[in-house]
């Protein structure tokens, strides 16, 4: 095999082993670098975006800006429950006793680990 030919095999297989390990989503090592707080965090501390995707921000920090958002609203008495309802601060307690929350929140995490045995 001549010179030029064996390097340029060399140049392509080194090419398709930096597309297999360049981050995708900025992951490297299962760990990505938060948009907000800086912080290299694991990648399950990050929400999902989509099914491939995830997002930017950590989940702490969305969380922080959503509480933060909603300090300055009008809702600010409004507290949002897990299962994705805001309820007003007062009726809270009252509302997590509720068939339908208690429901929706079951569903959720059971639709949740469904999810995750499918990745797996
Ligand atoms: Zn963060
Ligand atoms: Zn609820």
């Amino acid at each position: 095999m001549s010179e030029i030919k064996k390097i340029e095999e060399e140049i392509f297989n080194l090419k398709n082993k930096l597309k297999e390990l360049r981050p995708r989503n900025g992951i490297v090592d299962n760990k990505k670098k938060c948009t907000k707080c800086f912080i290299i965090k694991d990648v399950s501390e990050f929400r999902k975006k989509d099914k491939t995707t995830i997002r930017a921000d950590c989940a702490k920090c969305q969380d922080l800006r959503n509480a933060k958002y909603y300090k300055n609203n009008k809702e600010a008495k409004k507290i949002l429950c897990e299962c994705g309802l805001y309820v007003i601060g007062s009726y809270f307690k009252d509302h997590i006793k509720t068939k339908r929350c208690q429901k929706t929140i079951l569903r959720a995490k059971e639709a949740k680990e469904k999810d995750e045995a499918e990745e797996k």
